[in-house]
């Protein structure tokens, strides 16, 4: 996966940020940084709806443990790097 610099934040960052800004943790000025980055940058708009709507669906298993929801998360973010990789 390129690593480009979009909305003065780079693709790995936004990947790094993309849980904590799913659960609406990240400060205003991270959270808009991520916006723009999305904004601008489709691999990461596209990558950003799947962990959305991946995150809203574990939560949805309203009795799925949070350390298994992190494990699911974390495995997918390798997943997706190795993807990137190979492309
Ligand atoms: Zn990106």
């Amino acid at each position: 996966m390129q690593d480009r610099l979009i909305g003065g934040v780079r693709c790995s960052e936004v990947l790094a940020h993309l849980s904590d800004y799913v659960d609406a943790d990240l400060d205003a000025a991270t959270t808009e940084r991520v916006e723009n980055h999305l904004l601008g940058c489709p691999n990461c708009e596209h990558f950003g709806k799947n962990f959305g709507s991946m995150v809203a669906s574990l939560r949805n298993e309203s009795n799925t443990p949070e350390a298994i929801q992190a494990d699911a998360i974390s495995r997918m973010l390798s997943q997706i790097y190795q993807l990137g990789a190979d492309s």
